[in-house]
């Protein structure tokens, strides 16, 4: 049980104050469950717990309720309502069997302009109760938006495994027709293998991601070996979205120290993002440059372009934008496996219109 002068808005009053504090209190007391006030109820005065628990909550929607604070004995509640000489915004409810002081409005606002103490206090009080709000609200929001970063992720798990899914379904009809030749069965063996490679190879990004560091099983390689091989695997899906693939050049034949893996997701994230801008077919023209110190691979389509919104977190993990499935995981990615091999990436919107991503390899050392 606690006497209102020892409540923790009060204790600092002048004797004068606490008396005509004391005269105009009334005490009210509640079963458990019973209401003190609800939401939309005049906010008519200030409460105190005298002894008990109550609650304060908020209907968060048609069926929930939740509850933001308790309050205990010597805690106030109800005054915001008062200050703000607005209806309650929120309900009061006895947890326990409750008894609380009732200190009314006028006497209430009187007493604040007569003391500065009390107007202190108050503020105090205020302030500290919006700071706990706004701690509870941002706790809600990162758990809101971690579960939503979780749904995208599986909704794009999804998309990107259908692509090769879809060309394995249509590859098996080819294969499985009782006219098919031995060269058109070999073929669509090979393109079966290469869509379940990817699969895998998505499985292994997902974990990959998951895990964090990793090393890199660098070798030496033709760079244009490496891209026709990646480009043969690339053909079926562009073909299905109607998208040309244009050389602007040919690809470097010079050895560069490669994780070939690892790589070949870089050229797939870069390439599938194209093709996602350019829904309803387009092009994507490969550019290549290179000096005495790094290859440099250009990939630029004639899509929608980056858009303003992520120019600023394009390489950031779950930075997404415009896309149904997308999970903001793919640049993320390419920027660590490029980073890895001692090179740098970068995007830039062509003024001509679509986008134009690109990435340094470095040399190997002489
Ligand atoms: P996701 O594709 O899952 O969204 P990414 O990290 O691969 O994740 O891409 C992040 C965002 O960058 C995309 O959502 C898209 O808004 C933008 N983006 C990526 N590539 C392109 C592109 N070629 N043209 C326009 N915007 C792009």
């Amino acid at each position: 049980m606690v006497a209102l002068e020892s409540a923790e808005l009060f204790c600092l009053l002048q004797p004068e104050e606490l008396t005509s504090l004391r005269r105009v209190a009334s005490e009210q007391s509640f079963t458990v469950g019973q209401e003190v006030f609800r939401e939309g109820d005049p906010g008519d005065g200030a409460y105190v717990v005298k002894e008990g628990l109550v609650e304060i909550s908020g209907q968060v929607n048609q069926d929930k309720r939740q509850v933001f604070s308790q309050i205990g004995p010597g805690g106030v509640f109800g005054e915001m309502a008062v200050i703000e000489q607005l209806p309650r915004s929120a309900c009061a409810t006895a947890a326990l069997p409750s008894t609380v002081y009732f200190l009314p409005r006028a006497e209430v606002l009187s007493l604040i302009e007569r003391s500065p103490a009390l107007a202190s206090a108050l503020l105090q009080l205020i302030s500290r109760r919006l700071r706990e709000f706004n701690q509870h609200y941002l706790l809600e929001v990162v758990q809101v938006e971690r579960l939503a970063a979780v749904g995208r992720f599986a909704r794009s798990i999804v998309h990107d495994l259908k692509n090769p899914l879809n060309i394995i379904s249509l590859t098996t009809d080819m294969f499985c027709k009782a006219d098919a030749s031995p060269e058109l069965r070999a073929s669509a063996q090979g393109r079966i293998q290469r869509q379940v490679g990817r699969i895998n190879d998505l499985i292994t990004d997902i974990l990959q991601f998951s895990q964090g560091n990793q090393s890199c099983a660098r070798v030496p390689v033709s760079y244009a070996t490496f891209l026709e091989a990646l480009i043969a695997e690339l053909q079926p899906e562009l073909d299905l979205k109607s998208v040309h693939l244009n050389f602007a050049g040919a690809a470097p034949a010079t050895i560069l120290s490669l994780d070939v893996k690892r790589l070949r997701r870089v050229f797939i994230n870069l390439v599938l993002n194209a093709t996602d801008a350019m829904p309803s077919s387009g092009t994507i023209t490969l550019r290549f440059s290179q000096d005495a110190r790094e290859v440099v691979t250009e990939i630029a389509d004639t899509g929608s372009g980056i858009a303003p919104e992520m120019q600023e977190k394009l390489f950031q993990p779950f930075a997404t934008h415009g896309k149904g499935h997308g999970t903001g995981l793919g640049l993320s990615i390419c920027k660590k496996i490029v980073e890895d091999h001692g090179g740098r990436i970068w995007a830039r919107n062509d003024p001509a219109g679509g986008a134009v991503f690109a990435f340094s390899l470095p040399l190997p050392a002489k």
